[in-house]
């Protein structure tokens, strides 16, 4: 299958997508699925079919799983010193930023993701890559413990090998939140990425091989989630495992590894809310929060999709909010002048349609109607940004839509705001924006998630926990110190004196 790529295309990407049918990654080797079958990865830009990649089946993940056993038995990956393992992942983090260009049109091309937002992915992934090699090289391996009559310490190991299941609409940014602390402990891993958006994860892989990263230590199991990610999810040889996805499909994956006593970390779905008070600044409020629901088109777990606004600002917010999303250039994910690119496939396109539907159908007013996008010469998966308002209970309120959709509701009082906020099953993240910061501390504290934003939405800082509560996931979070932690199991020793 040859792809009809834009002109703009990097001869690198082009090169790697002229590979077609593109092999996973195990034990350092490029593999087809022992079937020999492929899946077509697409353009969301254009509909158009990108590459076939390895259907890799449930013997395939075994292979890999065992590869990533071999490999932490056998190469001294695990032992390696820190600062030993730090040259090697820092060289990494230097083959992923020397690439950067590359690998943000691939995952561009493979996301829909805007250009310049596809780069910013690819640097985070190259910072975290760092945050935690360096945490790593300086992380105490023995602590030593003050016990009467006793000599006693802990000492932490790595575990093994990890199972990782991602999502498709950050590939590579979770790749490097995801694989750095485990990789950086001394574990090895084996990353089943979504099935819209592999591309970029083989890549990586590649890249390790090239900078001399033992084979095994990062592998690469390409597939639907049934059978690829079902069979990592239920393998008895991982020793931890970290999905990253649905609420729906977080709960299959923690019981299957429930079953066989796998700890798992579940990075779930959000249904934000972004409380605004009437002592903001409204223009510059309205312009940060259109930047928070038409970043990567609304694709976003811990997205400000409620926004909750001081009845006496309220008509002046909507019409200003309206006016500003009117303007959202909406294009080709490659097109410099495009501000928003397409969803990431079709069934997407119905799902963010099918809300604003079912929405009207339950009462909702569209404040702005949103809808299908026409981009002229390009058949990709393009809709408008929407806003809505009307009855908190609504469908469209309450669940995920996972597309540039806001819903507006007025309130009155703090007490009124915070209850609004809480009155959802998802607990990922929200915000609150006011001068007044006693205020801030109070609502920040008193909104029920895993992360609070003050005058800002999407913010990231390496070393801040990000995590999820309620339906938004269990097992820890990623980014911070205590995520590295996670990848380390401890062994206490004690001697009686
Ligand atoms: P999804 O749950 O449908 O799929 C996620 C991954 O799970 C994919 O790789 C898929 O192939 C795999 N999968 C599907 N069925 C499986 C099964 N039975 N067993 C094992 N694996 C299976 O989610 P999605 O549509 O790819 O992504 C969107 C969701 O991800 C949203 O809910 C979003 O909020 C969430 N998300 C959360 C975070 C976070 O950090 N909390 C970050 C990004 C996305």
């Amino acid at each position: 299958m040859k792809a009809q790529l834009p002109a703009s295309v990097l001869p690198e990407v082009a090169a790697f997508l002229g590979e077609s049918p593109l092999p996973g990654v195990i034990g350092g080797q490029m593999a087809m699925a022992a079937d020999g079958k492929t899946f077509c990865t697409c353009d969301p830009g254009t509909g158009q079919p990108l590459a076939e990649v390895a259907a890799m089946l449930a013997g395939d993940v075994d292979r890999a799983v065992q590869a990533a056993q071999h490999t932490f038995d056998t190469t001294g990956w695990p032992q390696l010193k820190p600062n030993e393992r730090g040259v090697l992942l820092h060289r990494l983090a230097d083959a992923v930023e020397r690439r950067k260009g590359i690998i943000a049109q691939i995952e561009a091309l493979d996301a829909g993701k805007i250009l310049a937002q596809a780069e910013w992915d690819v640097q985070n992934c190259v910072d975290t890559l760092r945050y935690y090699t360096n945490l790593a090289i300086h992380a105490e391996r023995r602590s030593p413990l003050a016990i009467a009559g006793h000599e006693a310490w802990t000492v932490r190991q790595p575990w093994g090998p990890c199972g990782f299941i991602f999502p498709w609409n950050f590939p590579i940014l979770l790749a490097g939140w995801n694989l750095s602390p485990a990789l950086a402990a001394g574990n090895t891993v084996v990353v089943k990425p979504a099935e819209d958006t592999p591309l970029s994860t083989i890549y990586l892989a590649r890249l390790a091989k090239e900078v001399g990263i033992p084979d095994g230590v990062i592998n690469v199991v390409p597939g639907f989630g049934m059978p690829t990610g079902e069979a990592l999810a239920a393998h008895p040889g991982l020793r931890r495992m970290s999905f990253t996805g649905s609420p729906e499909v977080g709960r299959l994956v923690g019981a299957a590894c429930g079953r066989n006593l796998v700890p798992v970390k579940l990075e779930l779905g959000g249904k934000g809310a972004a409380v605004i008070f009437d002592d903001v600044d409204v223009p510059q409020t309205v312009e940060s929060l259109a930047q928070a629901i038409t970043f990567h088109t609304g694709q976003v777990c811990c997205d400000a999709t409620r926004w909750l606004v001081h009845k006496s600002i309220y008509d002046r917010f909507v019409t200003a909010s309206i006016r500003r999303l009117q303007q959202v250039c909406v294009g080709y994910q490659l097109d410099a002048a495009a501000q928003m690119g397409p969803v990431v496939s079709q069934k997407q396109r119905e799902r963010v349609l099918g809300y604003l539907r079912r929405g009207r159908e339950g009462g909702a007013e569209l404040l702005l109607e949103g809808g299908p996008q026409e981009v002229q010469g390009r058949a990709g998966f393009y809709v408008k940004p929407a806003l809505m308002s009307g009855s908190l209970d609504n469908v469209a309120a309450r669940e995920e839509i996972f597309g540039p959709v806001a819903y507006l509701a007025p309130f009155v009082s703090e007490e009124e705001a915070v209850a609004l906020v809480n009155q959802t099953d998802y607990g990922l993240a929200n915000s609150v924006w006011t001068r007044d910061l006693d205020r801030a501390h109070r609502v920040a504290a008193a909104m029920v998630a895993g992360n609070s934003w003050i005058n800002a939405h999407n913010i990231f800082p390496h070393g801040v926990p990000y995590a999820g509560v309620k339906k938004s996931g269990m097992g820890g979070g990623v980014l911070s110190v205590e995520t590295l932690f996670d990848y380390f199991r401890n062994v206490s020793v004690v001697r009686p004196l």
